[in-house]
């Protein structure tokens, strides 16, 4: 368009630069308003027109209403503004669709009140669109007599609705790019499931809270978790599993105040962040929300009982948000060490234990590389006849400052680091090898390992076993592994397939501390066992505790109506031999007859063939020297 128009006063105006203008505010992205006070001011100056009038009604109810009014009277103005785009001359245009002109405003019949200030004589209206469907209009007339709009200034009109029109649809997409921003920035902080913020929303909420922590209003953290979730998802699958976790969600808000944040930060671990409470106000809530989780929960015909174990941290001055659920996390750790389903408050203490056990990892494995682990055997004795029928391998650590290290001090960390992998493979290996060693004066006897559940994700294992058994040319069937019941709980195909595999090389399974774990026996029926080992805790009461009898007598039957051996573990009295026996428990094991020994007494105490002497068996002739002459060490390696 390249046309030139002259203002009110005579001045003319370059219509391009004016236009120009307008299409930058548009593309500068100005705010939608703005772009239309600037199209009603052109509109004013290059249609030399007294009055104006641009009004957008997008009708969606989603996008705002704007009116750009110029020139009206103070009565006509509010009334104008809000009137549906459809009523008067002007909603000709809107309603049409198109231009409307006249040369004779004050004819026209549907002209809407009367401008005081103006006695109008020519007018033009014309539609602003969006996606070509009107959603506002855009009207000018003056007042000077005998004035009537050109074509040209009819073009111009239109040029000028159309710049409205890019204007609006712009608003629109702008509009609708902000919702979905926003959308996406809540959907980036919350958690899908349960709708509560998720950990990048929780640390955002965190830090944000953090600014205003200080000594007379502290804020405190508290980091749930649930025990043994995974247990729930094994059985009853992870649909209801979801449900578990949305319920508990729902039950962590309803404990807490209106002003708290409840997030879930990841699969069974939720927080809860209170501003203005200290810690020992804290540890009361944690004490509610314990309450409130351990209440059945039914699901369906399911009734699920659960226990959570809470840490809770405490910030009186801003730190950073991360930092403080670290600390948390930690304080949630001992109260699962604890035995779980309990409260601990976090304190600097175990910070300083955290950097122990990250030293303690990094010595790991360092004794992996350089010989400081070994195998040690603790016997199972036949309790018809004294004599050893099998042993245990167990890890020991020969630290080269703290001295020998049993497994309690590492095993845990071994675990959670991954090096347990590593550390039983060894354990199989060195085992292995002394069982061969041992061949010669016992062929018969058997050897346990104990193994992660770990193992049971990774395929290696059977590779391992393999080989181990080529290397050492032993028969499959004197190796047993010693699972714990998370093995074989749940729907686990992976671990049944990796345990019928290794059935094939002749490998037999032992369920170690038996009755320890969730209380499901369908595993007994699924999986291929071979034998059940009672937990020491069972065992402990033989002779003194009814209810430890009657425990141990009912794993005894089980074992032998399934078929399966039974092995007794943590035997130290005579008693309980005796219970033992008169159960028809075949195996023992125990600091009775012997605590673990290092391979090379072990291979003593097997070329000497040791009997123990326990409740029904004749004690040996000669009393047996616990580490017989050193000369049968050499014969072993
Ligand atoms: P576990 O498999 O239940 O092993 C039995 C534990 O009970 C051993 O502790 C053993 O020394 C101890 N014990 C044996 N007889 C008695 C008794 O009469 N009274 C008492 N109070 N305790 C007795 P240890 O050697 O400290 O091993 C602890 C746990 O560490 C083991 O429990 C096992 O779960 C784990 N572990 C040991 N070696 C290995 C290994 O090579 N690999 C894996 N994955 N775990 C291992
Ligand atoms: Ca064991």
């Amino acid at each position: 368009m390249t046309a030139t128009a002259s203002n009110a006063v005579g001045e003319p105006l370059d219509l391009n630069a004016r236009m120009f203008g307008i299409q930058r505010s548009i593309s500068l992205r100005a705010p939608l308003q703005e772009v239309l006070d600037s199209i009603t001011q052109g509109a004013a100056e290059l249609l030399d027109a007294e009055v104006v009038g641009l009004r957008i009604q997008p009708g969606d109810g989603v996008g705002a209403s704007h009116a750009s009014l110029l020139g009206y009277s103070e009565d006509l103005l509010e009334a104008f503004a809000e009137m549906p785009l459809g009523h008067g001359f002007a909603g000709r245009a809107f309603s049409e669709n198109r231009l409307v002109v006249s040369d004779d405003y004050q004819a026209e019949r549907d002209r809407v009140g009367r401008n005081e200030r103006y006695e109008l004589q020519a007018a033009m209206a014309t539609p602003v669109l969006e996606h070509g469907r009107p959603v506002g209009v855009i009207n000018v007339a003056s007042a000077r007599p005998g004035r009537r709009f050109t074509t040209a200034e009819q073009k111009i009109l239109v040029s000028l609705a159309e710049y409205a029109s890019v204007a609006v649809t712009d608003a629109a997409a702008v509009d609708q790019l902000r919702r979905s921003l926003d959308r996406a920035e809540f959907e980036a902080r919350h958690d899908g499931l349960t709708g509560l913020l998720n950990r990048d929303g929780a640390i955002a909420t965190l830090d944000a809270a953090m600014a205003h922590a200080s000594a007379e209003r502290p804020l405190s953290l508290l980091f749930i978790d649930i025990d043994r979730f995974k247990v729930v998802n094994d059985l009853f699958g992870h649909q209801v599993g979801d449900q578990v976790l949305v319920e508990v969600a729902s039950r962590l808000r309803s404990v807490v105040r209106g002003d708290d944040e409840v997030a879930r930060l990841s699969g069974d671990e939720f927080v809860v962040i209170a501003r203005g409470v200290d810690g020992a106000i804290a540890g009361r809530l944690a004490q509610r929300l314990l309450e409130r989780v351990a209440d059945p929960i039914t699901i369906g015909d399911r009734e699920v009982e659960l226990t959570v174990s809470i840490g809770v941290a405490e910030a009186d001055e801003p730190v950073a948000g991360e930092s403080l659920l670290a600390d948390a996390d930690v304080a949630m750790y001992r109260a699962k060490q604890g035995g779980r389903c309990g409260m601990v408050r976090f304190d600097g203490k175990m910070r300083a234990e955290l950097v122990d056990r990250a030293e303690l990892e990094r010595e790991l494995r360092v004794a992996l590389e350089s010989a400081e682990l070994s195998a040690y055997f603790q016997p199972g004795v036949d309790l018809s006849t004294g004599r050893i029928a099998r042993v245990e391998a167990l890890v020991r650590w020969k630290h080269p400052t703290r001295g020998l290290l049993e497994p309690d001090r590492f095993i845990e960390v071994a675990e959670e680091t991954g090096i347990i992998a590593e550390l039983d493979r060894f354990m199989l290996e060195e085992s292995c090898r002394h069982l061969a060693a041992w061949s010669a004066c016992r062929p018969d006897l058997s050897l346990s390992v104990n193994l992660s559940a770990r193992h049971f994700k990774d395929d290696s294992l059977v590779a391992v076993v393999r080989e181990v058994l080529q290397a050492t040319g032993l028969d499959g069937s004197r190796l047993w592994l010693e699972i714990t019941e998370s093995v074989v709980m749940g729907e686990d195909s992976a671990a049944l397939e990796t345990m019928d595999r290794l059935k094939e090389l002749g490998v037999r399974f032992m369920v170690d501390d038996f009755g320890t774990g969730y209380s499901s026996l369908i595993y007994l029926k699924r999986f291929p066992l071979d034998a059940l080992k009672i937990h020491r805790g069972f065992v402990d009461g033989l002779g003194e505790d009814r209810e430890d009898e009657a425990i141990v007598a009912a794993v005894i039957g089980l074992a032998a109506a399934l078929g399966q051996s039974v092995v007794a573990e943590g035997v130290e009295h005579e008693r309980q031999v005796a219970w033992l026996r008169d159960l028809g428990c075949p195996i023992a094991q125990g600091y009775l007859f012997s605590r673990p020994i290092d391979g090379p007494s072990m291979g003593r105490m097997l070329a000497a063939d040791v009997r123990f002497p326990g409740h029904g068996v004749p004690a040996a002739e000669e009393p047996v020297p616990m580490a017989p002459p050193p000369r049968l060490v050499s014969r072993a390696w």
